[in-house]
This record gives structure tokens, sequence and C-alpha cells, in this order.
């Protein structure tokens, strides 16, 4: 049976780790990426030296059609896609009232309506299936509060809100929505916070440290798995603690 996973933002961090976890776990992978198409390209390398099937592929995720011929070139390549990780997030620090449209829209253009984007394309296919398994990755940010992240917050509140409804509208139709929300994890989205931010962050984590891209894959690949088959609509938090 020819099937594959995209997970979005592939090409460094959480993406990264989880595309590694995805093809351990047998899923030929698409790596989708913005602008590092080095990072993504040798990521696929890596993978296919291993055995593993995988593809780099460019797309925007804020962009419909570009996510849209993405889907189609993934589905000829290597399969249909039947998993789906809405991983491609951006972030921003900054007081509300100084935050203009431009960056507003963006940042709910990647961080939600990408994962729209992505859903809508993958699911003729997973419908017509009756089968498929969608993770959107939120974070503890969409769970509580950020003080000078409120579009972020706002973004990754909303994914919490399509994960649940979409869970609702597709169980019906066999196709499992489920969503991770990360805490604190050591890739270059709190790297560019700077050293001070990244040890109060650790100090307000019980485990005592940040997560690493691999401690949210592997809880990905167990919510893309046949273990996690009565699994749906789901938020599963990994964040050392930082919300009990
Ligand atoms: P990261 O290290 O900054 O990597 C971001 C990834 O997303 C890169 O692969 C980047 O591609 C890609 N990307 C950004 N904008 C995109 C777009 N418009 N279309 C397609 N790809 C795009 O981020 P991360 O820390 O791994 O975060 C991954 C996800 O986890 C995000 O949704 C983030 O909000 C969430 N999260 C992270 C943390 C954390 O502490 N790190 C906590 C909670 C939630 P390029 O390499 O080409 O730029």
């Amino acid at each position: 049976m020819k099937r594959s996973a995209l997970v979005t933002g592939a090409s460094r961090g959480i993406g990264r780790a989880c595309a590694i976890a995805l093809a351990r776990e047998g899923w030929p992978v698409c790596v989708n990426y913005l602008e590092r198409r080095d990072a993504a390209e040798s990521l696929v390398s890596s993978l296919r030296s291993q055995g593993f099937a995988a593809m780099a592929f460019q797309a925007d995720v804020a962009d419909r059609k570009a996510v849209a011929r993405m889907v189609r070139a993934v589905s000829e390549t290597m399969g249909p896609v039947e998993l789906l990780v809405n991983n491609a997030g951006i972030s921003h620090q900054g007081l509300f009232q100084d935050m203009d449209d431009e960056l507003w829209n963006r940042i709910l253009a990647v961080n939600l309506t990408g994962a729209r984007n992505a859903v809508q394309a993958v699911l003729p296919h997973m419908l017509s299936e009756k089968r498929g398994a969608v993770i959107n990755v939120s974070s503890i940010w969409g769970l509580r509060g950020g003080s000078c992240e409120v579009a972020y917050s706002c973004s990754k509140a909303a994914v919490i809100g399509l994960t649940r409804s979409l869970a609702l509208e597709l169980a019906p139709s066999g196709i499992r929505v489920n969503c991770v929300a990360p805490g604190c994890i050591e890739t270059d989205m709190v790297r560019a916070l700077g050293e001070e931010t990244r040890a109060m962050l650790v100090e307000e984590t019980p485990l005592g440290r940040l997560g690493t891209p691999e401690d949210i894959a592997n809880v990905i690949a167990f919510l893309a798995s046949d273990r996690a088959a009565f699994v749906t609509g789901q938020v599963v938090s990994a964040d050392g603690g930082f919300i009990v």
C-alpha cells in the first residue's frame, strides 16, 4: 500500500526530528521548507542514505496554491498523503500595541491558515479512503496566555480549536486529528530569545531543562501510529510539566 507523510517546516527543529522519527516508523516522508533548501536537502540525503524514502519540497504553507502543488507532487512521487503534520510556524515577541497588520496577518497566515491549507489539500484522498491522520503543532502558549506573544498565542489557541472541531467532523470518515502542545524546546525559535530568557525558561520548567526536538517527535510518532488508533481530538502537552 503506497502512502506518505508530509511534515511542514521540516528543514529544522521539531519538524526535522519528526521527519526522522516518522521515516524510522516506515513512512516515506516529504520534508517541506520555506527558505532553507540546504538544510532540507541535507536531511533528505541523510534519510535516503539510511534506506528511507524521502523528498524535499519548497512551499510557503500560507500559500494555498503552493501547498496544493506540493501535495500533488508528493502523492505522485511517493504515494498519497495519509499523515499530515502541521508543524511549520513562526513566532514574534513584542508589545501587542506595536503589532502592525502585516505581522499580525503573517503569523495567522502561517500558523493557522497554513494548517487549514494543508488539511484541505490532503483531505480529498483521506475522505475517499476513509483513513488518515492529522497532527497539529500548537504550543503551551496556545493553552495559556503569552505576554508579548499575543498573535502567536492566538494562532496556537486557534490550532487547538481547529484540532477539536476537525476531529469531530472527520471522525465518521475514519480520520483522526490530534495536537501536540510543546513546552520550551531547544530549537532556533527559542535560541533567538537569547541566553537570559532561555535560562528563565529552564527555571520555569519543572523537569529543569528545555525539551529536545526528539521529545516532541516521539509524541508525534505515537499519535501517528496505530498505537493511537482510538485517540482523536486530543491536545497532548509535552512540556516538562510547564502547565500542570
Ligand atoms: P524553527 O526551528 O524556527 O523551524 C521552523 C521551521 O518551519 C523551519 O523548517 C522553517 O523552514 C519552517 N517554516 C517557517 N515558516 C514557514 C512557511 N511559511 N512555510 C513552510 N515552512 C515554514 O521552529 P521550531 O521551534 O522547530 O517550531 C516548530 C513548531 O513548533 C512551530 O509551529 C512552533 O510554533 C512550535 N513550537 C515550538 C516551540 C519551541 O519551544 N521551539 C514551543 C512550542 C511550539 P526554513 O528552515 O526553510 O526557514
